[in-house]
């Protein structure tokens, strides 16, 4: 590939991920998918909220943003931007 590449964080500017997990109610599964959408009543119109989801319910998703007109594009999860899963409260001693 021979796409520049943007420096840090921020590309898509969405939220960053922790856990790969499909955002479905009930679902636990491996996401494939991140659906970004923006609430125009709630969010900055830059702002990127993120959903991920699993190739079962990426359609079923899409169509829930996407009859509030609040998706904006779905992209594979290996272009979101991560972030470590943070260290629960209280510190790790051990
Ligand atoms: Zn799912």
């Amino acid at each position: 590939m021979s796409e520049p590449t943007s420096p840090g964080l921020g590309s898509l500017g969405a939220d960053a991920v922790d856990e790969l997990i499909c955002s479905a109610r009930g679902c636990r599964a491996e996401a494939a998918w991140g659906l970004l959408w923006n609430n125009p009543r709630l969010h900055a119109p830059e702002r990127r909220k993120v959903w991920l989801a699993c190739d079962d319910h990426r359609a079923h998703l899409e169509q829930f943003l996407g009859a509030r007109a609040f998706l904006r594009s779905t992209v594979p999860v290996a272009e979101l931007d991560r972030r470590p899963v943070p260290p629960p409260p209280g510190g790790v001693d051990r």
